[in-house]
């Protein structure tokens, strides 16, 4: 096979091999519905159970409080679409931020054509919110603050606790999108005060297809599909039996791998901003430098395109992912990068590289050297590069 190196694992990761064993079985000898009465098909429940319990444990939850369901988005919307039912007698405003997944911008968006209004925070230049906004913007109707555990793009973690605590101390219910940071990041909800939480399999080296709502005893909830009485009759559907299995093992491998494996990541990480900072000129590392996810790197290049960039770096077998939104088909750059203060031309110039365990020295080392000779390459090309060498000559 030609070289492949996949620094793309924010927007999926490659599946255990432990997990796909573990998944097999449910798809052929112990294909049974976990709700028949026969026990051949029953053992299955119990098989559910446990896995909901392996997750529980990765969070300080109880069993009783993990909801799967088809992964982030679903996650997401259900949060939000729930409390916004369940509590709307009690008010009709909802805080999140301008840095959020599009699983979370888009309901938000939604439910303010449904009569809700929706406060959509700041942040800093590293990707942070800020704590005296989001008190600033609390109402007494505001029934639900959502804050992503961290950002998808540029890797920044937030301040999840201080967070919490506000949530709590105002008696309002606190969602966290932790999709990118459970298994990355050790996380509490009692600790947190999180009431909601949203994760997904396939960002953990899960299956896709498979995710989980966590939701706090005693958060009034709407059931989401209405049908059977599975997930405590508030998701209704036959269990995804292969895919519970997958992610209750991909959790579990995530948590007995964290230490080990984020150690190296951030080590690698740091080694991959170091040289590209140092040896590529006018170059930014966008989110927070030390609050960052272990396997996060997101650059700009100021005279670059990163669709063009992208393209480069595929036919050099790497595989990352651009700021810029040309490939979905909007002209505009990510809503991330223009949140953190970055001008469209530089927001168009963006990079992020996302490394897993798998990743060696070498291969950062090929991908750095692969990116100084082809940014060199894309600007030799650019007038505006060209316009602005001559300009700084005659400065000089
Ligand atoms: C990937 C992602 C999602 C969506 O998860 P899916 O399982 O793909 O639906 C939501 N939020 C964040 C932060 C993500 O990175």
């Amino acid at each position: 096979m030609e070289k492949l190196i996949y620094l793309d694992n924010a927007a999926t990761t490659k599946t255990a091999p432990e997990v796909v064993e573990a998944m097999l079985p449910y798809f052929t000898e112990k294909f049974g519905n976990p709700s028949s009465v026969y026990s051949f098909a029953s053992g299955n429940k119990d098989v559910i159970t446990k896995q909901r319990e392996i997750i529980a444990d990765a969070l300080g939850a109880k069993a009783n409080e993990i909801y799967f369901t088809a992964g982030g988005s679903e996650s997401d919307n259900w949060a939000l679409k729930a409390a916004a039912d369940a509590y709307k007698d009690k008010g009709n405003h909802i805080i999140t931020t301008k840095i959020e997944h599009h699983a979370i911008l888009h309901t938000g968006e939604y439910l303010e054509r449904h009569g809700f209004e929706v406060t959509y925070l700041d942040v800093d230049e590293n990707g942070v919110v800020k704590l005296d906004e989001l008190k600033a913007a609390i109402r007494p109707e505001t029934i639900l603050i959502s804050v992503m555990f961290a950002n998808n793009e540029i890797g920044t973690i937030q301040p999840v606790k201080e967070i919490g605590e506000i949530a709590r101390e105002h008696g309002i219910l606190f969602h966290t999108d932790a999709v990118q940071a459970f298994g990355q990041v050790p996380m509490d909800v009692d600790e947190c005060y999180i009431d909601m939480l949203s994760a997904s399999g396939h960002k953990l080296n899960g299956p896709k297809g498979i995710g989980f709502l966590y939701i706090r005893k005693g958060v009034k909830i709407r059931s989401f599909v209405h049908g059977g009485a599975q997930e405590r009759k508030r998701r209704a559907g036959t269990e995804n039996v292969p895919g519970i299995v997958g992610l209750g093992t991909a959790v579990s491998r995530a948590v007995r791998t964290m230490e080990e494996r984020t150690a190296k990541e951030i080590e690698l990480r740091d080694y991959l901003i170091d040289r590209v900072m140092n040896e590529i000129p006018y170059t930014k590392l966008n989110g927070h430098k030390e609050k960052r996810l272990p396997n996060n790197a997101n650059f700009s290049f100021r005279f670059i395109e990163g669709e063009a960039l992208l393209i480069k770096l595929d036919m050099k077998g790497i595989c990352g992912s651009s700021g810029s939104a040309c490939t979905s088909g909007s002209l505009d750059p990510s809503h991330v990068l223009l949140a953190i203060g970055l001008p469209h031309e530089i927001a168009h110039g963006s990079l992020r590289l996302t490394l897993n365990e798998e990743i060696t020295k070498e291969d950062i080392d090929y991908v750095t050297d692969s990116l100084k000779e082809i940014v060199a390459e894309l600007r030799s090309m650019s007038p505006l590069y060209e316009d602005f060498k001559k300009a700084e000559e005659r400065a000089q």
